[in-house]
């Protein structure tokens, strides 16, 4: 980190909070103080929406290549500064830096995807009944729009809530995690070097939980794009619905992933570790649940649970370390607390349960049962509950019997079974012989059911961050 404390960023510069006040920046795998960041008020919320929409008068008329270029311009400053991103991600959240790198990556191409935005939001044309009446609908930028990003991908999120709105000529005040202010901060330095003019993009940080309501209240926000947690999403939901106000949730999952017993091990088997250990399964589509066919059932849990227990744990900058710290006290007493649970309500714990400093175990477990917390319960670290099943109309029981709906997977070689999974599987997202952790910037991203409301994605924010204006012409 190249300075000890971070102010909020309003107006294209750095704003002291109006407290004066800073809460503490820990690393988490020392809980050691990396630096401090704004405590934010309701005032600093009020004067960033404001000077967000007093930017908003004048951005909302440039011109897409203008929006363009500093999209491109975005994409190209990451891509340089590639190495001080990555520092950040381990540094202030626990990334592995392979899974720092990937998130870098994927941040470019959410730039890169968001500057044909600029030129995607067309109208229509539309026959007329009236003689002489030409008619047509224009799309237009609704305005402000708070953008509230979880701690896990911070950069993803924060680059894609980011760039796609203001690419339609809104603007944004972001609040990022509590847990990953300086980052956010440091996407706003790069959207500034990018050209962006000032008021554009600005970032409140603080504790969610005592500003958030001012921020999805306030009368100029016309917006919310929201990741995170179950519960937080409802109550904004629930705000919005209040107030009339749009908004679009990605929130938690307890992703299924099928494995029939005749799919190709020698993919399912890293895709199923893929799928639930990248970054210490702190990942929304983590698979949480693998329902393996019973007669390969035993083989697979033993060789799953002999890689798991192999994945590394060392230094987060060296490229074979899988496994980080879990990134808070209350975040690591709910993952104990999950195992816990399991053990003393009688699970077997096939490898792992236990800690090494801040750091779970990669943790698999067997003869889980509905009584215990784990089995419907988003656990948000390193682990799953393995289940054996015979048909596939069982798996699919038991796959949809969750309240999220997010990712789900099968690896199979039936193509017939797959396209049923397909079809008859409750879940947002659903991918084949693949690991269900995915993400690309033109799907149709998010879940159903508690998953969330509403989808990300370039088509998907074209339709939910500009508003139709229907108009004639008489000749
Ligand atoms: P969280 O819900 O605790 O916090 C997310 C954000 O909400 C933070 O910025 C927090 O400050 C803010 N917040 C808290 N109270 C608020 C309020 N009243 N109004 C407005 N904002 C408020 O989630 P987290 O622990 O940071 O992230 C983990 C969760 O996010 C998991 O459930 C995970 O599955 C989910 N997630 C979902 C996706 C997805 O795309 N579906 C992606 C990443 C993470």
């Amino acid at each position: 980190m190249q300075q000890e404390r971070y102010d909020h960023w309003i107006g294209g510069q750095s704003v002291p909070p109006e407290t004066g006040s800073y809460f503490a920046v820990c690393n988490p795998l020392e809980d050691t103080k990396l630096a401090e960041a704004a405590a934010g008020s309701v005032t600093d919320i009020n004067r960033a929406v404001e000077t967000a929409h007093q930017a908003f008068q004048s951005f909302r008329h440039t011109l897409p290549k203008e929006r363009e270029r500093i999209m491109c311009k975005a994409a190209e400053i990451l891509e340089r500064d590639r190495q001080d991103f990555i520092n950040i991600l381990v540094d202030e959240i626990g990334s592995p830096i392979k899974k720092a790198g990937f998130e870098v990556e994927k941040a470019i191409t959410f730039f890169r995807s968001s500057a044909s935005m600029a030129r995607s939001a067309t109208g229509k044309t539309i026959p007329s009944d009236a003689p002489g009446k030409f008619s047509m609908s224009i799309r237009s930028p609704i305005g402000v729009i708070a953008a509230i990003t979880p701690f896990n991908v911070p950069l993803i999120k924060g680059s894609r809530l980011s760039c796609n709105p203001i690419a339609l000529g809104n603007t944004v005040v972001m609040m990022p995690s509590e847990e990953a202010p300086v980052l956010a901060y440091r996407l706003a330095e790069l959207y500034k070097e990018a050209g962006l003019p000032d008021g554009v993009f600005n970032v409140v940080s603080g504790d969610g939980y005592e500003i958030g309501d001012a921020l999805t209240s306030h009368p100029l926000v016309k917006m919310v794009t929201f990741t995170g947690s179950c519960r937080v999403g409802k109550h904004i939901q629930e705000l919005c619905g209040q107030l009339g106000k749009p908004a679009t949730l990605e929130l938690g999952g307890k992703s299924p992933l099928v494995i029939m017993a005749d799919a190709d091990l020698s993919a399912a088997m890293p895709g199923a570790i893929q799928s639930i250990f990248m970054y210490q399964g702190q990942v929304c589509m983590g698979a949480s649940r693998i329902y393996v066919q019973r007669e390969i059932f035993d083989g697979f849990v033993k060789k799953f649970a002999a890689v798991a227990g192999n994945l590394g744990m060392g230094d987060l900058r060296d490229e074979s370390t899988v496994i980080g710290p879990i990134i808070s006290e209350r975040q690591r007493a709910r993952v104990k607390g999950h195992i816990e649970d399991a053990r003393k309500k009688g699970a077997t714990i096939v490898t792992g349960g236990d800690w090494e400093g801040n750091r779970c175990q990669p943790t698999v477990l067997t003869g889980v049962t509905p009584e215990m917390d784990v089995y419907y319960q988003e656990t948000f670290g390193p682990v799953t509950s393995i289940y054996p099943f015979d048909t596939l109309d069982e798996a699919l029981t038991y796959s949809n019997d969750s309240d999220f709906g997010l990712s789900a997977g099968i690896y199979t070689q039936n193509l017939k079974d797959a396209m049923r999974y397909v079809h008859e599987v409750e879940s947002g997202m659903v991918h084949v012989n693949g690991a269900i952790l995915h993400d690309e910037p033109t799907v149709p991203f998010g879940g159903v059911k508690d998953s969330g409301f509403g989808r990300e994605g370039t088509d998907e924010d074209i339709e939910a961050m500009t508003e139709w204006k229907w108009v004639t012409i008489q000749m």
